[in-house]
């Protein structure tokens, strides 16, 4: 028998990132293999193999210019760490306590590997030849692809696969990755909307599969800290130390590079983005870098603290 697509995963009435994310409560025994076949596979991305509705193409001042430069670095940075999630989620895949976590772990695998997959294949749309492709990917990833996803892939590797530590894994993808860079997500789909309805849809799609990962995730957490007392006080140091080293990342500074360029992109095409209000009663166009990215900080900080103070480790946060 076929379900029909649950709220949360229909591509017209799930609720925005930072809404679904905060406020849905999603266990892992829902949200299992064949949930997902049918939830995910045939519901989210029924008719959008790319990410996107097939019928949206890229207009002409998305091919070259700040624009391109904004987008390309952007989603170059972000198919390469959807990439290394990929590969390090599937140290979570291997030691999963049950098949519940187990299954659940193997769907976000492959949601990730999907993410990587479309973002990567944007930058097609966008006129990189196919040929130049892999080697496009890491140019324009750089400088911070080994200045902040390196480090990040190295923590999680430790974690993950030296030390097998599966709780670990948990807290570092839900908390730290997935906590951190959703919202960014968020700033990008509202951003991209009147100018790349493509890459708007991509970053819909995605977010989507981030409500599931940002919400199984933290109770796959709360259930096994339930279960684990005594690993309490590792897990609260453990995401300190993880805050720790993303604070010492240079994230910010390469947010605020992508949105200057993105700011003279603005200036170049104000006709385009016309009277859009990327949130209620603020014009896209009147937003300045600084308050854009104010702003996904202050999402990534609620996020994070909804999801601590649910799994019962607010210490982490003093
Ligand atoms: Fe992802
Ligand atoms: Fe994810």
């Amino acid at each position: 028998m076929t379900m029909p697509v649950p709220r949360e995963a229909d591509w017209d009435l799930a609720p925005g990132l930072l809404e679904g994310a905060m406020d849905l409560e999603l266990t892992a025994e829902q949200c299992d293999l064949r949930y997902w076949l049918q939830a995910a596979v045939q519901g989210t991305l029924r008719g959008r193999p790319d990410g996107h509705d097939p019928r949206l193409t890229v207009g002409p001042h998305m091919l070259r210019g700040p624009f391109f430069d904004a987008i390309a670095q952007e989603y170059a940075f972000r198919s390469l760490a959807e990439e290394k999630a990929t590969r390090v989620l599937s140290f979570l895949v291997a030691n999963a306590p049950d098949v519940a976590s187990m299954e659940f772990y193997a769907t976000q695998l492959l949601d990730e590997c999907r993410h990587s997959m479309v973002f990567r294949n944007h930058l097609l749309a966008l006129g990189v030849p196919a040929q130049r492709l892999t080697q496009a990917v890491q140019d324009f990833a750089d400088p911070y692809r080994t200045s902040v996803l390196e480090p990040l892939e190295q923590r999680c590797l430790e974690v993950m696969r030296d030390e097998r530590d599966f709780i670990g894994g948990v807290v570092m993808m839900t908390v730290i990755l997935e906590g951190a860079l959703a919202p960014a997500a968020e700033l990008s789909e509202r951003k991209w909307r009147p100018l790349d309805p493509a890459a708007a849809e991509i970053d819909k799609g995605a977010g989507i599969d981030e409500i599931r990962h940002l919400t199984v995730g933290a109770w796959i957490g709360r259930e096994y800290l339930r279960e684990h007392p005594g690993e309490r006080d590792r897990v609260v140091k453990m995401i300190r130390d993880g805050m720790r080293l993303w604070d010492e990342l240079p994230t910010h500074q390469m947010v605020y590079d992508r949105e200057v360029r993105f700011q003279e992109g603005l200036e170049l095409h104000r006709d385009i983005v016309g009277d859009y209000e990327i949130w209620p009663g603020r014009r896209l166009i009147d937003t300045t870098p600084k308050e854009r990215q104010d702003t996904a900080d202050r999402w990534s900080d609620e996020m994070k603290t909804k999801r601590l103070v649910y799994m019962g480790l607010e210490e982490a946060l003093r």
